[in-house]
């Protein structure tokens, strides 16, 4: 059973957390949330490196939206509306898709937002959660660094662009919720290619995209909510990366 396109919601997946706050989702160019500092900054140096994670989740989702907001310009479509809300750690965001928690990494095509927490964000950056992720406890991969990171906002925003073409109307309830999955790491690969050809990545950066989508590969391939095999997750997103441009995602869903 399928949930409808309102209520879907596009989890990477990951543990239950309990906790009580509401937090207001931002639209793009707003400014961020405010949140102590913590652990997750990128390694880059200067009055534009991030303080916080919050930061640092802004930030990434700036790029990623600056590179599909010239993407689509480039093909005549109107530039793609998103908000986005970082969710506290305690927190939880009354959203569309219902009341998200500290476990979230996820897109709500019902309110066009993008949320993720900021604890489980640190979590990815740190390799905590290597052992709760199906694939990286099963010895494939593992998330560590600002662009395992990275790569988690970067697929978010990739279910952003398949709602703007407007491809949950049309495969919805047609395909599988793998094809969407893998075309949201493709759709990753192919913005860290841009940012890569812009020289933004570091050394090692496109290491920790690969371990990370290894690490979020489940094995539930039963299951209607299987989001692809460790392999499967990596190969999506080296066909984003390598191809260089949207169409490449083209062999997961095509647009119209
Ligand atoms: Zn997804």
């Amino acid at each position: 059973m399928r949930p409808s396109r309102r209520t879907r919601l596009l989890l990477l997946g990951s543990a239950a957390v309990v906790a009580v706050l509401v937090l207001a989702s931002q639209t793009m160019g707003s400014a961020s949330g405010e949140s102590g500092p913590s652990r997750l900054t990128s390694s880059g140096s200067g009055e534009d490196a991030p303080q916080s994670t919050s930061e640092f989740l802004t930030m990434v989702t700036e790029d990623v939206d600056r590179y599909w907001t010239g993407a689509f310009g480039d093909a005549g479509l109107d530039e793609p509306r998103v908000g986005y809300a970082w969710i506290a750690p305690g927190g939880v965001a009354q959203t569309a898709c219902g009341p998200l928690d500290e476990s979230t990494a996820a897109y709500c095509p019902g309110d066009d937002t993008i949320y993720i927490s900021e604890r489980f964000a640190d979590a990815i950056y740190a390799g905590a959660l290597d052992r709760a992720l199906p694939g990286s406890s099963q010895g494939y991969g593992g998330t560590l660094g600002d662009f395992s990171v990275a790569y988690i906002v970067a697929h978010e925003y990739g279910h952003q662009v398949q709602d703007e073409l407007g491809l949950y109307e049309r495969y919805g309830d047609q395909v599988p919720t793998m094809a969407f999955e893998l075309q949201a790491d493709c759709f990753a690969g192919v913005w860290a290619r841009s940012a890569d050809d812009e020289g933004q990545l570091e050394a090692g950066d496109v290491q920790e995209a690969l371990d990370a989508a290894l690490a979020v590969g489940d094995f539930d391939t039963a299951s209607p909510g299987h989001h692809g095999t460790p392999e499967q997750r990596r190969e999506a997103w080296v066909t984003g990366f390598e191809g260089a441009e949207p169409g490449a995602c083209s062999t997961f869903l095509q647009a119209a």
